[in-house]
């Protein structure tokens, strides 16, 4: 694992989830449902779980999300599901908080967005809001985001920078108030009452060097926990490279408690991919381990076949549907690194780095696969059913390598 120094900062319980401190980074996703309707929402939180969401958000945005929270928790716990649901709120959520109690119990969290709470009682809402949170002994998240950036203190910061005799930019002094909001915020929070350890920072911006010039200042001057993350990531490969990117220089400097990558999926598209994208960034990083690698060539014209990358697809895909049972039963299998290899050049060399590797045959080489163990020759596969028979040894190696006696009774999967 890597030797990076986390900052320090305070440990807030969510739910059953511990944020900063010395707790691993925690992974988290939003849904995208209609909040009201109970059984879309349980079922995409339920998803979202399974992909390896440690914490769900969930939009709470009028009566009809805020009565359906309670039936959500419920129907989450009579499956056995006790991932602590985040409730995300905008504009109304001192009304609904206090409307609603059933609401304000069932949720882990409080999402409060400093410049949504209104414009005239904006500082009284949000303490009706902070009011509620320790009524119901609940950790808020104070969300700044630069798209709903409280205005005035905006403005108050642009019109006390044009006095400057050497005015900053414009964006330099957005950046400052994203800062300044988030801080006076918290203060406000705690003059209210709420303790230091229940309360979690986020200041999201859209571009990579916004976001990580925020997080830096933000990191040294307060010592909450802080939830990293780009907002608005955007579509595809665009918003997995640019929330890696920003994601990745933060967290090398020890910021982030909890990260989550907010990415536009395609209509239909599968919402896991944010939390598949956090893990591997994570993963990538040396920091935390969730499913195990499969290392594999890019190909080129040494092989002319697809079998390879598709035999890769095939392990990755089947080691990621295999986790969650074997997350229970082989602890450390999450470390294991699996080598699919194209051709002799670097399929051997690679193979035998990885704990399991098998090097397929190139264009024009002799039709066979030779299979590594621990950096040693373990058997070669010939023939039509090559990958059916690695996955074989890949079952018997990770009972074999990371079984307990609990493990030893999973069976091997056709
Ligand atoms: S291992 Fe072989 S097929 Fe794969 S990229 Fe290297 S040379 Fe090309």
């Amino acid at each position: 694992m890597s030797n990076i120094n986390r900052r320090k900062s305070i440990q807030v319980m969510v739910g059953s989830v511990p944020v900063g401190g010395d707790a691993p980074i925690v992974v988290q996703s939003m849904t995208n449902t209609d909040t009201a309707d109970v059984e879309a929402t349980y079922e995409q939180i339920k998803y979202l779980h399974e992909a390896g969401s440690e914490l769900v958000r969930i939009t709470v945005n009028n009566s009809e999300a805020a009565e359906a929270v309670p039936a959500i928790k419920e129907k989450l716990l009579s499956e056995g599901i006790t991932v602590p649901i985040v409730g995300d709120f905008h504009y109304n959520g001192h009304k609904l908080l206090t409307k609603y109690p059933e609401t304000a119990k069932a949720l882990a969290k409080f999402r409060i967005n400093p410049g949504n709470v209104g414009t005239k009682t904006r500082d009284e809402n949000f303490c009706t809001i902070v009011e509620q949170a320790i009524k119901y002994d609940k950790p808020v998240r104070i969300g700044v985001n630069w798209g709903s950036l409280d205005q005035q203190l905006l403005a108050d910061k642009m019109d006390a920078n044009s006095k400057l005799e050497n005015p900053k930019s414009s964006k330099q002094v957005m950046l400052d108030t994203m800062v300044e909001s988030a801080k006076r915020s918290a203060e406000l929070a705690e003059s209210v009452g709420l303790g230091s350890d229940k309360i979690i920072i986020s200041c999201k911006m859209s571009h990579v060097q916004d976001v990580v010039t925020v997080y830096e200042r933000i990191a040294e001057i307060v010592d909450y926990p802080l939830h990293v993350g780009l907002t608005e990531a955007g579509m595809g490969m665009k918003g997995m490279v640019a929330s890696s990117a920003a994601l990745s220089v933060l967290l090398q400097q020890g910021i982030g408690d909890t990260i989550r990558v907010s990415l536009t999926p395609k209509p239909g598209g599968d919402r896991a991919e944010e939390v598949r994208v956090c893990q591997q960034v994570l993963q990538s990083l040396g920091i935390r381990n969730f499913v195990p690698q499969v290392t594999a060539c890019p190909g080129c014209g040494r092989t002319n076949s697809t079998y390879f990358q598709e035999l890769a697809e095939e392990i990755q895909d089947y080691l990621r549907e295999m986790m969650p049972v074997w997350r229970e039963v082989y602890p450390d299998v999450a470390e294991m690194n699996v080598a699919v290899m194209g051709c002799v050049v670097n399929g051997p060399g690679e193979s035998r780095n990885a704990n399991i590797g098998i090097s397929l045959p190139g264009t024009f080489e002799e039709p066979k696969a030779p299979v590594y163990m621990d950096g040693e020759h373990h058997t070669t596969l010939r023939g039509d059913n090559i990958g059916q028979e690695f996955r074989e040894i890949l079952d018997n190696y990770v009972m074999e390598h990371y079984g307990t006696s609990k493990g030893e009774q999973v069976a091997v999967k056709d």
